[in-house]
C-alpha cells in the first residue's frame, strides 16, 4: 500500500497555493478551475487556515470561489469579509459552517473496530464525511490516542496512524467494513440505555445524526425498532409523570372530615399499595399548621402523625416554647409512608418530586380550608409541597418564603434532622429550631 506524510486535500491546497509553480512542473494534484494565476500571497496568514478548510468542501467551485476571494482581496483588502450583506463573505461563513459541521460529525459518529494484525493490536474506522474533511477530523484522535496503532477509511483517503505518525493512503472503496468485534454489542447496548422515547422527535434526531452516516455506525441497526416502540414507552411514562391525587379529590370538599374519609381511596401514586393512609390531624380552625415530609413507621402503624420519635422531639420543645399542640393542625406533604425494607425493618426513603407533586393537591386543600394564619414547614420536602418550589433548608431555615395567600410560610429544620445532628451541630440545630418555633407561635 502506497502511503503518503501529506493528505490529498492538502496538496491539492498547497498546488492551488502555488499554482504558477506547480503548473510549470506539471506535477499539479487536481485541475482547477482556471489556469489564471490568482496572488494567493495577499491571503493574509489569519485566513490561510480558514481558506484551507473552504478547500475542503465538496463541490466544484471551490477553487474558483477561492481564487475570486483572493483577487478580492488584493483588490479591495479582506475587509468585505466581515460584511454580513457581501455574497461572498455570505457564501465564506456558510462553507466554513459545514465543514466545521462535518468536523464536529466525524469527531461524534467515528466508531473503532478492533482487529489484530501480525498479533498487534490495530483500531479501524469506517467513516462518511460530507466533504474532504479527513486531514481535518483526525487531528483530534491524533492527540486522543497518540499510542494507539489506528486507520480510518474514508471514501477519499484513508489515514493510518501509527508511533505517533500519520499517514494516507488511496480512498477505500468497500461498502461496508467486516470485522467482527465485541465493541460494537457496547455500542448496541448504550445507545439503548441512553435512548430516551419521550425526546423522540425523528426529524430532529436525523438532523442530529444524519441518515447519511447510519451505515457506518453499529448502533443505528437499532433505530427503526426504537422508534417503533417509542409510543408505547412514551404512553407509560406519561401516565407515569402525570399520577396525582386531584382525580381523588371529591368535587365538594368543603371539611377536612371530608379529607380525612376520602383519603384512603387514594391511589394518586404508587405508595398507596404498600401501608395505609396517614391523615393530617389537629384544630381544623387553627391558626398554626404544621407541615413535615411525610408519616414515619411509628405514625403509619397508629395512623397519627408526629408521634413517633421526631414528633415527640417535636412536641416537647413546642411546649417548651409555650405552645399548645391542641391548637394545631398537623400535617404531611405525603400521607403515605415511603420505605424500604432491612429485614424486617421498615427504613425511610425520600420521597421523590414526582411523588410530591402527586400528593400536593391533599396538602392545598388542607390549606385552602384551614386557611392558617402561619405555616411552618418543617424541612424542605414540606416547603415545596406548600411553595411550589425547592427551598434548601440551610440556606432559607428561619426566614419567611414568599407566599401566594394570605398565610405567612416560615421554614425550619425537620425534627428528624435535630435528631440526626452531628453532635458538635446538636445545641446549634436545637437553639435555632426553638427560635423558629418561637417566631411562629409569636406571629401566629
Ligand atoms: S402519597 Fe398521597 S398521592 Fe400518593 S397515594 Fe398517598 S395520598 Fe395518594
Amino acid at each position: 500500500m502506497e502511503l503518503s506524510t501529506i493528505s490529498k486535500t492538502r496538496t491539492a491546497f498547497n498546488d492551488w497555493l502555488n499554482k504558477e509553480a506547480a503548473l510549470q512542473s506539471n506535477l499539479l494534484f487536481e485541475s482547477f478551475s482556471s489556469e489564471k494565476v490568482i496572488p494567493k500571497d495577499v491571503l493574509p496568514r489569519k485566513l490561510k487556515g480558514d481558506a484551507y478548510a473552504i478547500s475542503c468542501y465538496r463541490d466544484e467551485t471551490r477553487w474558483s470561489f477561492l481564487d475570486r476571494v483572493c483577487e478580492r482581496i488584493s483588490k479591495e483588502g479582506s475587509r468585505f469579509l466581515e460584511d454580513p450583506a457581501d455574497r461572498d463573505a455570505i457564501e465564506w461563513t456558510n462553507r466554513l459552517k459545514a465543514i466545521r459541521r462535518d468536523v464536529h460529525k466525524a469527531h461524534a459518529f467515528v466508531r473503532f473496530k478492533k482487529t489484530t494484525e501480525e498479533g498487534k493490536e490495530i483500531f479501524i474506522a469506517w467513516h462518511r464525511p460530507q466533504h474532504l474533511t479527513t486531514d481535518l477530523f483526525i487531528r483530534l484522535f491524533c492527540r486522543r490516542f497518540p499510542t494507539m496503532h489506528w486507520m480510518i477509511l474514508t471514501a477519499d483517503e484513508c489515514a493510518h496512524f501509527e508511533n505517533g505518525k500519520v499517514q494516507f493512503s488511496k480512498a477505500y472503496e468497500g461498502q461496508s467494513l467486516e470485522i467482527e468485534d465485541h465493541w460494537e454489542e457496547n455500542w448496541r447496548t448504550y445507545y439503548s440505555s441512553i435512548y430516551n422515547p419521550a425526546r423522540l422527535m425523528v426529524q430532529a434526531m436525523k438532523k442530529e445524526m444524519p441518515q447519511w452516516h447510519w451505515q457506518t455506525m453499529p448502533e443505528s441497526s437499532l433505530i427503526p425498532n426504537l422508534i417503533r416502540q417509542s409510543q408505547n414507552k412514551i404512553h407509560t411514562m406519561a401516565q407515569k409523570s402525570q399520577r396525582s391525587a386531584s382525580p381523588y379529590i371529591p368535587t365538594f370538599c368543603q371539611s377536612i372530615e371530608k379529607i380525612q374519609e376520602s383519603l384512603p381511596q387514594c391511589e394518586g401514586c404508587s405508595l398507596h399499595a404498600h401501608c395505609r393512609v396517614t391523615p393530617g390531624k389537629g384544630n381544623s380552625k387553627a391558626s398554626l399548621l404544621f407541615v413535615g415530609e411525610q408519616p414515619g413507621d411509628e405514625e403509619e402503624k397508629r395512623g397519627e402523625p408526629f408521634i413517633g420519635p421526631a414528633g415527640q422531639l417535636l412536641r416537647k420543645t413546642w411546649e417548651e416554647v409555650g405552645g399548645n399542640w391542641n391548637d394545631l393542625y398537623v400535617t404531611n406533604a405525603l400521607k403515605h409512608f415511603k420505605y424500604e425494607l432491612r429485614g424486617k425493618m421498615r427504613l425511610h426513603k425520600r420521597p421523590g418530586s414526582d411523588e410530591v407533586a402527586a400528593c400536593r393537591p391533599w396538602l392545598q386543600k388542607e390549606l385552602e380550608l384551614i386557611s392558617p394564619k402561619v405555616i411552618l414547614c418543617l424541612g424542605s420536602t414540606a416547603a415545596l409541597s406548600v411553595s411550589g418550589r425547592l427551598w434548601p433548608v440551610e440556606r432559607y431555615r428561619g426566614t419567611w418564603l414568599p407566599s401566594a395567600g394570605q398565610s405567612r410560610i416560615l421554614l425550619t429544620y425537620h425534627p428528624a434532622a435535630l435528631l440526626r445532628a452531628p453532635d458538635q451541630k446538636k445545641q446549634e440545630y436545637e437553639r435555632d429550631f426553638k427560635n423558629d418555633l418561637k417566631l411562629a407561635l409569636s406571629v401566629a
